[in-house]
């Protein structure tokens, strides 16, 4: 696995932290009517105020490129949401919110999902517990350990939790591209997989389901939504493996 040089860590930290700010200002907007394109614009402006582009805009095969500058998914979509005028958000909504960028040649990529107003529980803990699911993967995510422990440490705490585990997305390495190697999986064996180490940079993206995990792609060719129709929660950070405690890249800064 390709660890990260200093001078390349500190950039990818300044990524980290420029897509931390950029989630937070889109996160402070969600409101009951506004919609999913408003929201798309303000990432937009935020990321050009800060200098960065977005990794999302424009990626993708050639005649099918995202057009929006984040992806911004309600509810039972899951990932990869295209900002629309029409979908306008309201009380009892969730929506997850992901923002990838590019910060001097460097990628940032981290996701929450919000509600907006009083949520029934199931949904609550839907959020409480894919939140808490990344955790866990962190915790794991250790010079020495392995990729499979970061997955088991997601999986097993999903399914204690009676939620779906996604198994056709994956977190991945973060650096001069938004997805390098090595993949990082929401479920797997511990003790097996790429051996992680000091310097490497990974991005952790639980994706749980209230019902069934299987998932599909609408006609737009990008929205991925449950099969079910039930709710779904993405949670995201980058990740840096050091010697010691993992350093979340896309925390908050002051
Ligand atoms: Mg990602």
């Amino acid at each position: 696995m390709i660890a990260k040089t200093d001078q390349e860590i500190t950039k990818i930290r300044e990524a980290g932290a420029c897509a931390a700010w950029v989630l937070n200002q889109v996160k402070k907007a969600v409101t009951p009517g506004i919609s999913t394109y408003d929201l798309d614009q303000i990432a937009k402006k935020v990321m050009e105020e800060s200098g960065a582009v977005s990794s999302t805009y424009g990626y993708g095969r050639k005649g099918n490129e995202f057009p929006a500058y984040m992806c911004v998914s309600v509810n039972e979509q899951l990932v990869h949401g295209i900002g629309n005028k029409g979908k306008i958000l309201k009380e009892g909504d969730i929506v997850s919110l992901d923002v990838a960028l590019n910060y001097n040649g460097f990628v940032g990529d981290n996701t929450c999902t919000v509600g907006l107003g009083e949520l029934a529980e199931p949904v609550k803990n839907l959020l409480r517990v894919t939140e808490q699911a990344l955790h866990k993967g962190i915790e794991q995510a250790r010079e020495g350990n392995k990729v499979g422990d970061i997955s088991w440490a997601i999986q097993s705490f999903a399914e204690k939790n009676h939620l779906g585990v996604v198994r056709e997305l994956v977190g991945h390495g973060v650096g001069r591209e938004m997805h390098e190697e090595p993949q990082i999986p929401n479920f797997g064996v511990p003790r097996s997989g790429p051996l992680l180490c000091a310097g490497m940079v990974i991005a952790i993206e639980p994706m749980l389901t209230l019902g069934s995990p299987a998932i599909k792609t609408l006609s737009d060719g990008w929205t991925m939504v449950t099969q079910d129709g039930n709710y779904c929660a993405h949670f995201e950070h980058t990740v840096l493996i050091t010697k010691d405690l993992p350093e979340i890249l896309t925390s908050l800064k002051n």
